[in-house]
C-alpha cells in the first residue's frame, strides 16, 4: 500500500518530460481518486486501493512515454467546462480563452443573435460561448468526423445539445446565404518547419489542426476571404493566430476590406486575436 503523499512524490519520475512534473502528478492522481486536488493535501495519508494504485502506474507510465494529460484523463477543462478530448483534435488552451471573452464583449448588448465557430474540434469555443450567451444560435463546423462527434459528445454532457454540431470543411456545407452576427475561429497556424512541432504535446495532436501553409497563414487567408458573405452587416470575424502574426492577419483583413480591425494580446501579453 501506498499513501497520497507517497504517491505525489514520484513528480520526479516526470520531470524528464514535463515542464510541470508536479502538476501532472496532482492532477493524474486527483483523477485516479476521483478528488479535488486540494483533496491530496487534506488527507495526504490516505492509502491507495491496488486498483487506483494500478490505475496511478499506467497513467504515469503513459506520461512518462510524453503522452499528454489530457489525452490520459480524456478530458480537459477550458472556461471552467469539462470537455471530452481525444487524439482527433486540439486540446483547448488557455490562451484561447481570450477570443470567448472578446466574442461576449461585443455580443454584450445583443440578447439574441447568430454565432459560428469554424474548426471547432471539441467544440470549445462555441460550447463556451453558447453557455454564456443562452439566447444565441450557435452552430460549430469541422472538417473532421471524428472532431464534430467529440463536440456533439461534449455538446450532450453540458446540455448544449442546441448548438448545432455540422461536419463541413470551413463554409462549405453552409448555404451561400447563410449569415452570422459572430465569426470565430481557431485556425491551424503553425508553419510546417516550426520547432515547436516536435516538443510537448503538440507532438500528439492532429497536424490538420496545427499546421498551415504559407508560413501558417493560409488557413486565415481563407477564412478571413470567405468570411464577408457569411457576415451580417456589421457583424464581426475573430481569429486566433500565433503571436508573431498579428501584423499579417490585420494586413489580410483590411484587404479583404474589414473595418475596426485590432489585435488582442493573450494571458502572456502576446498578439493571439485579431478581429474586424
Ligand atoms: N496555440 C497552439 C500552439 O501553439 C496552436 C493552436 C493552433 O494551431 N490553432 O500549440
Amino acid at each position: 500500500m501506498r499513501t497520497v503523499s507517497e504517491a505525489l512524490r514520484r513528480a520526479i519520475e516526470l520531470s524528464p518530460v514535463s515542464d510541470s512534473p508536479r502538476l501532472d502528478v496532482e492532477l493524474l492522481l486527483s483523477w485516479v481518486l476521483g478528488k479535488e486536488r486540494v483533496w491530496l493535501y487534506t488527507w495526504p495519508e490516505t492509502e491507495l486501493s491496488d486498483a487506483q494504485q494500478a490505475e496511478f502506474d499506467r497513467a504515469l507510465s503513459r506520461r512518462r512515454k510524453g503522452e499528454p494529460i489530457a489525452h490520459i484523463m480524456g478530458e480537459r477543462e477550458f472556461w471552467s467546462l469539462p470537455l471530452y478530448v481525444n487524439a482527433s483534435t486540439l486540446i483547448p488552451r488557455p490562451d484561447s480563452e481570450r477570443l470567448v471573452e472578446l466574442a461576449l464583449a461585443l455580443t454584450e448588448s445583443a440578447p439574441s443573435g447568430r454565432a459560428l465557430d469554424l474548426g471547432t474540434g471539441t467544440g470549445a469555443l462555441a460550447l463556451a460561448f453558447a453557455s454564456e450567451r443562452p439566447a444565441w444560435e450557435v452552430t460549430a463546423l469541422d472538417a473532421s468526423t471524428a472532431a464534430i462527434e467529440l463536440a456533439r459528445r461534449n455538446a450532450r454532457r453540458l446540455g448544449l445539445e442546441r448548438v448545432r454540431c455540422l461536419h463541413s470543411d470551413w463554409y462549405s456545407a453552409l448555404p451561400m446565404d447563410e449569415r452570422f452576427e459572430l465569426v470565430m475561429s481557431n485556425p491551424p497556424y503553425i508553419a510546417d518547419c516550426d520547432p515547436h512541432l516536435n516538443r510537448g504535446d503538440v507532438r500528439f495532436e492532429p497536424r490538420s489542426a496545427l499546421v498551415a501553409e504559407r508560413q501558417g497563414l493560409a488557413d486565415i487567408e481563407h477564412i478571413v476571404n470567405l468570411s464577408p458573405r457569411h457576415l451580417l452587416p456589421g457583424g464581426w470575424l475573430l481569429i486566433e493566430h500565433g503571436w508573431e502574426q498579428g501584423s499579417a492577419v490585420r494586413e489580410l483583413f483590411t484587404v479583404r476590406g474589414f473595418r475596426a480591425v485590432r489585435t488582442e494580446q493573450d494571458l502572456n501579453e502576446r498578439d493571439r486575436v485579431t478581429l474586424g
